[in-house]
């Protein structure tokens, strides 16, 4: 078997019922090294015969299944000999297909909740007779299908697991997916590797290897340009295409002048000339034209949008440049396209510019995008095993519009230094405080708010820098982090001491919702 038979003979198919974990579900199965895809429930049976899946996973779902019109798919999909695994909405659809019964629960569960299992099942080998399970449901299996037996329930559903072993069916009411599943992983790791006989064959060493391969081929001796932002995707994407074609990589990297403090030459210290990395690199330095265009607006949206096209036209000109290229690579990740409504059935959640839009204002004849099959934390173990140093894979998500929506108001030149002198300082009492790899993500934006206040003896008017800091499970929703006091007071000092034109410090306290994450 060559590699890339190998790396397909482990696939495992997430089909999407429109759950909100969809992707987390992915996301689990693929650390137990088991690589898997999401798709809509719409899906044609025979698209995913043809896939040869070692395993299916039935995701949840806001509908119920007795109903009409609800999601649903045809029984074949039990009878194929394929292990399948049904969670929640997609435990309930599997009874229902096969003749249990679904109804509305008398008690509906939220939250995480004791469940007790039967460890002789295979699903819950090594996995303690009671266990925290977090559960979100208001229908409830009220009668399993026939062949099927209870293998868990919670004081209040009687069905919270059934199996039929014989035929590798089963289904779990509760989400292994969701991490207040204290033995959620493992549930899920059983289930791969133990019931589907999956070996484990999806590492990041070996998607490099693969991918350099099939980017040679690919591209034979074709030229590629890259917009590089500075970003992981792209930085990861960089790596990725130099390492296969080298120097007929050309990757322009615009510093719009929004960009935090010296991560223009910290980008430009990796991949230009006298970086690691074998490649054409461009820096334009466009710090005044994106000032100019700018000056004197307020209204974030608008912002947005110059910031924008300002960057096409940017790389328009740049592309002009170079001339006519085969291929136009791009940083587009697996949620990007998740999320774009092209993989699986969730709502459109926002189209993403990777997806969405390709540029007309550049003559190439293909996209590539290197990426387009890796979950962020995937991404990041890729770009490790390239030599991307550990500070730009770890780099703290950072808005493609950069500063420009974390100074509230008009974006001036002056403000762009206020603001990048007060967030140098606080990621560095961050990290000295050890804890750049605890929190989440931590930034400093500029209020447009000045007040008055003392200093020499002085009176002051200045602004008022905000610190925010949040953490967020699973990326839904985000609360402010407990940053300690004693470290809060430092930056605040240090800010007000080092940074001209500051007078006020404040911490953001708010989550999110109602909150975002950033200011604009
Ligand atoms: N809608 C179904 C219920 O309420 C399934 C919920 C889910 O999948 N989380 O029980």
């Amino acid at each position: 078997m060559n590699m890339e038979e190998k790396l397909s003979a482990e696939k495992v198919i997430v089909i999407d019922f429109g759950g909100q974990y969809n992707q987390l579900v992915a996301r689990r199965v693929r650390e137990c090294n088991v690589y898997c895809e999401i798709y809509s429930y719409k899906t044609d049976i025979e698209q995913i015969k043809a896939m040869h899946p070692k395993g299916i996973i039935l995701t949840g779902g806001p509908n119920s299944c007795y109903e009409e019109n609800s999601p649903t798919y045809q029984k074949e999909l039990f009878e194929l000999g394929i292990p399948v695994l049904g969670l929640c909405y997609g435990a309930q659809l599997m009874m229902h297909v096969l003749g249990g019964k679904v109804e509305k629960a008398p008690v509906r569960e939220y939250g995480k909740i004791q469940v007790a299992v039967d460890s002789h099942s295979p699903l819950f080998a090594d996995v303690p007779e009671t266990t925290i399970c977090w559960m979100s449901h208001n229908d409830y299996i009220s009668q399993t299908a026939p062949g099927f037996s209870v293998c868990a329930h919670t004081a209040d559903c009687p069905v919270a697991a059934a199996e039929c072993a014989e035929k590798k069916l089963y289904a779990i009411q509760f989400h292994p997916e969701v991490l207040h599943t204290v033995e959620g992983t493992k549930m899920l790791y059983n289930f791969v590797r133990g019931v589907c006989g999956c070996t484990g064959a999806w590492r990041m060493d070996s998607f490099v290897e693969e991918s350099v391969r099939q980017i040679r081929e690919k591209v034979g001796s074709g030229k590629v340009l890259l917009a590089l932002s500075g970003g992981v995707d792209s930085s990861v994407a960089a790596g990725l295409l130099s390492k296969a074609i080298g120097k007929q990589l050309t990757c322009v990297f615009v510093d719009h002048g929004l960009l935090r403090k010296d991560e223009g030459d910290e980008v430009e210290a990796v991949f230009g000339p006298n970086g690691d990395f074998d490649l054409n690199f461009i820096r334009v330095n466009a710090q005044e034209r994106y000032y100019a265009k700018l000056a004197g607006v307020t209204e974030p949206e608008t912002k947005r949008k110059i910031i924008g096209e300002e960057f096409i036209r940017v790389f328009e000109e740049e592309a002009k440049k170079i001339g006519a290229v085969d291929f136009l690579a791009q940083g587009t990740i697996y949620p990007d396209v998740v999320e774009s409504g092209l993989g699986g059935e969730s709502a459109v959640i926002k189209s993403h510019h990777n997806v969405g839009g390709l540029p007309d204002y550049v003559d190439f004849k293909e996209i590539i995008e290197p990426l387009r099959d890796l979950f962020k934390d995937e991404v990041r173990k890729a770009g490790l095993e390239l030599g991307i140093p550990e500070r730009l894979v770890f780099r703290q998500p950072f808005p493609g519009p950069g500063l420009g929506i974390r100074i509230i108001g008009e974006v001036t030149a002056k403000k762009v230094r206020i603001v990048q002198e007060a967030d140098a300082i606080y990621r560095e009492e961050i990290a000295k405080a050890g804890l750049d790899r605890t929190i989440g993500q931590y930034f400093a934006a500029l209020t447009n708010m000045r007040s008055v206040g003392v200093m020499g003896d002085e009176r002051t008017y200045d602004y008022a820098v905000a610190l925010r800091a949040v953490n967020t499970v699973d990326f839904m929703t985000a609360e402010s982090a407990d940053v300690p006091f004693e470290v809060l007071q430092v930056v605040m000092s240090r800010i007000i001491n080092e940074v001209r034109g500051v007078n006020r410090v404040f911490y953001d306290l708010t989550s999110k919702p109602p909150g975002t994450i950033e200011f604009e």
